[in-house]
């Protein structure tokens, strides 16, 4: 059966940063749901119009929403290993998962946890720049884009709806945790290390 993992953890814990390293070494499909939405956005899409004012101001977007998004996109990736990146983000949106799975003939292999603290996550997000053109996450401090790439700071990295992104990820998602350790499914990862020794004890957990 094809694997399928979830990455939780505060905005900025590094998710996207590694599932995008997992993608080009061990052929992951990513699977974002922050990623559609600002392509939706981008492209004016209903979607996108829909969204948009959530995203910008740090809420979560509602989750009849997201549940449709996802179950359109796991009925197009059957056979592939996937990582879930950013989902689910709510109790409902967890639950949708559990009935989902068997019915695109998957279980879930892991919930991985990156922990880091609020302190570093500020630091994280405040830094962070993404390459339009590729998608590819930088920091200005931890990982300069190269010479000549021109980078974009999103919206919702600045101070202000960082802050608001840390409350509802507190209030909102990280009820998660408890409801995955209750399944046997958690996985924790000390994630405020260096991103090849986050690596390497992902490889561990994904075998
Ligand atoms: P998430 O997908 O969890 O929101 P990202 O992968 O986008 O997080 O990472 C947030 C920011 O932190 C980015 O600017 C990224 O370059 C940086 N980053 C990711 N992993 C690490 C790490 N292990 N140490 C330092 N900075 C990191
Ligand atoms: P991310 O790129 O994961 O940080 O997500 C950016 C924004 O997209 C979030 O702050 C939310 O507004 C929205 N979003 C992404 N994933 C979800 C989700 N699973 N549920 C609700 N909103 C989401």
């Amino acid at each position: 059966m094809a694997k399928t993992y979830i990455f939780l953890g505060p905005p900025g814990a590094g998710k996207g940063t590694q599932a995008q390293r997992l993608v080009e070494e061990k052929g992951f499909v990513q699977l974002s749901t922050g990623d559609i939405l600002r392509e939706a956005v981008k492209n004016q899409t209903e979607l996108g119009k829909k969204a948009k004012e959530y995203m910008d101001s740090g809420k979560l977007v509602p989750d009849s929403i997201i549940i449709g998004i996802i179950k359109e996109k796991l009925q197009g990736l059957q056979g592939k290993d996937i990582i879930l990146d950013g989902f689910p983000r709510t109790i409902p949106q967890a639950e949708a998962l559990d009935t989902m799975l068997p019915e695109v003939e998957r279980k879930l292999d892991g919930v991985i946890l990156f922990q880091v603290e609020d302190n570093e996550v500020i630091k994280r997000l405040s830094g962070r720049r993404v390459d339009p053109k590729t998608g590819k996450v930088y920091h200005i401090v931890f990982n300069p884009p190269p010479e000549g790439v021109e980078v974009i700071q999103r919206e919702d990295d600045k101070e202000e709806v960082i802050r608001k992104r840390l409350d509802v990820y507190h209030s909102q998602t990280a009820p998660l945790i408890d409801y995955y350790k209750q399944k046997g499914n958690l996985v924790i990862i000390q994630a405020d290390r260096p991103p090849q020794e986050v690596y390497n004890a992902l490889i561990n957990v994904i075998k």
